[in-house]
């Protein structure tokens, strides 16, 4: 009997790792600021589906429009035809700390009078709890580590701007924002990539693992860019400038970009999140200096090197594990074919209430080409297993159109451990490779031989062996400390919980003497 594999009951059928948010900044006076926002958002729409927003400044006011949904859902002409102003900063999010409601949406807004600032962040800090702790944040006060972030630049504003009004020189106008980052992001731990904005500025800083990739462009016309992937920058006609370095906080006003080292040096220790050249980044993207496509594409090649097979077809599973199959067939020698087709207008989640339709969920999403596969043996390149509940009924889709041999190949090694730095991999117990040996894994998926890629040939395939990679999923070796447990509700608390000590304005809210969460929440909800 072959073993049992442990199931994602929320998302039965999808098992792909989900981002967590693509993050777009720019300041052009003159230009269109919200229409390239939104251009730039829709490169980024891969980071994120679960909302959007964007965040609009006419050097005087800032305006916000988020809501959740795909950026084509939350923007169309009528909602970006006011947005009139000379910077922009937006977000697409997949949340990993904090639900995905609307209240979570970004950019994260704090309206501080006579200022105020947005805030979009890529990535999840490790640390949430006790900032939150330190602070005196009551559970439920915010939501999220990007709402605790901005709660935090909000307090150390808060105390500039009193020393400023009764300081000498209280005419200058200082860099209230600027001067919060310098103190409040070194307290900060995990990964985060932030763009940020006040009425005239616009900000990008990387964590000092430089976890999560951020980028700075051009415009022909004048302007600056910042975006999470260098595709951004081509779809508004900006040029690569360079990437952000891990650590380096940039500030872009009307004189240009500033360079601010924040970090000291004995923190900075460049890590980018090895996933975003084999799943994550678009293929088009530039990380390290180097084409993810073209990665990929080495991917297969050494994969082909180090397990070869005899077969007669070398097929991906789309759209991720194409490039490496393509790789494959060219260093093996064996034709490339396409095995599958993508229904490419289903969406990344399809609702599968039982176990036999969980399998016409995957056919929902791929569907085997029977002229191609029927008596062949088949090379089947995938990016990763990460459950193993899209492989497994795919291998039998395979088989049912006439395959006579599924020999797996995966251009990524086992997925044995949890992501803290922004990626929504699930928890070790969900994990296939965590529970189960290569040899217990093919058993489980029904094929006929399974070879997942060596770490070093991963690193080698990049390009850029020598820059630093996080590479904690596949090894355990984690960068920094990471907390005990899940910490995507890290700053929630149940409905229902009782909160001692709650502000005790609140409590005209509801009934019963000791108010509940829920009644704090009616007190948040957006009007
Ligand atoms: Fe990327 Fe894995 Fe590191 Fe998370 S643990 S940042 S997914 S390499």
């Amino acid at each position: 009997m072959p073993p049992s594999a442990p199931e994602d009951p929320e998302h039965p059928t999808d098992d792909t790792l989900k981002e967590a948010c693509g993050v777009f900044g720019v300041r052009a006076p003159g230009q269109p600021v919200a229409h390239l926002t939104y251009l730039g958002l829709y490169a980024l729409q891969h980071r994120g589906q679960e909302s959007a927003g964007m965040a609009v400044s006419d050097l005087e006011e800032i305006t916000v429009v988020k809501d959740m949904g795909l950026v084509s859902t939350v923007f169309d002409e009528r909602t970006l035809a006011p947005l009139t102003g000379d910077l922009a900063i937006g977000h697409t999010r997949y949340s990993t700390t904090g639900n995905s409601t609307w209240r979570n949406a970004q950019p994260v807004y704090r309206d501080l009078g006579t200022m105020g600032f947005a805030l979009g962040h890529n990535g999840n800090l490790t640390n949430t709890r006790a900032l939150a702790d330190g602070i005196g944040m009551l559970p439920g006060t915010v939501a999220s580590d990007t709402d605790l972030v901005a709660e935090l630049l909000s307090l150390d504003i808060e105390v500039s701007r009193a020393e400023v009004s009764t300081g000498a020189d209280a005419s200058a106008v200082p860099d209230l924002l600027g001067s919060a980052l310098l103190r409040v992001l070194p307290r900060l731990e995990g990964a985060f990539s932030f763009v940020l904005m006040d009425e005239q500025r616009i900000y990008g800083v990387r964590d000092p693992n430089g976890f999560r990739p951020l980028c700075l462009g051009r415009l022909d016309n004048g302007g600056w860019v910042l975006a999470s992937e260098s595709p951004a920058l081509d779809v508004i006609g900006a040029h690569f400038v360079r990437e952000i370095d891990p650590g380096e906080l940039v500030v872009i006003d009307a004189d240009g970009v500033t360079s601010i080292p924040v970090f000291p040096a004995d923190r900075l220790n460049p890590k980018l999140c090895l996933f975003e050249f084999v799943y994550f980044a678009r293929p088009d993207s530039q990380l390290y200096g180097q084409s993810v496509h073209h990665a990929r594409v080495r991917m297969g090649e050494l994969l082909a090197e180090q397990a070869p097979v005899s077969a007669d077809m070398v097929m991906g599973v789309p759209e991720s594990g194409l490039p490496a199959a393509e790789g494959f067939a060219r260093a093996s020698g064996i034709p490339y074919g396409q095995g599958l087709v993508k229904n490419r207008y289903i969406g990344r989640t399809f609702i599968a209430p039982s176990q036999a339709m969980r399998a016409l969920g995957v056919r929902m999403k791929l569907n085997p080409l029977r002229d191609n596969i029927a008596g062949k043996r088949l090379v089947v390149v995938d990016d990763s297993i990460v459950r193993g509940t899209t492989q497994r009924p795919l291998v039998s889709m395979l088989r049912e159109a006439g395959a006579t041999e599924v020999h797996l190949r995966i251009s990524s090694p086992p997925v044995k451990h949890s992501c803290y730095y922004g990626i929504d991999i699930g928890n070790r117990s969900e994990l296939l490779a965590a529970n189960l040996s290569v040899e217990e894994i093919r058993a489980y998926l029904g094929v006929d031989s399974l070879a997942f890629i060596t770490l070093d040939r991963l690193v080698e395939a990049t390009g850029a062996a020598g820059a630093g990679f996080c590479t904690a999923c596949f090894t355990g070796d984690y960068p920094t400390p990471v907390p005990d447990g899940d910490t995507k509700a890290v700053l929630e608390v149940e409905s229902g919980d009782q909160v001692p000590n709650l502000l005790e304005g609140l409590a005209g809210l509801v009934d019963n003497d000791v108010p509940t969460v829920e009644a704090l929440r009616i007190s948040n909800r957006p009007t």
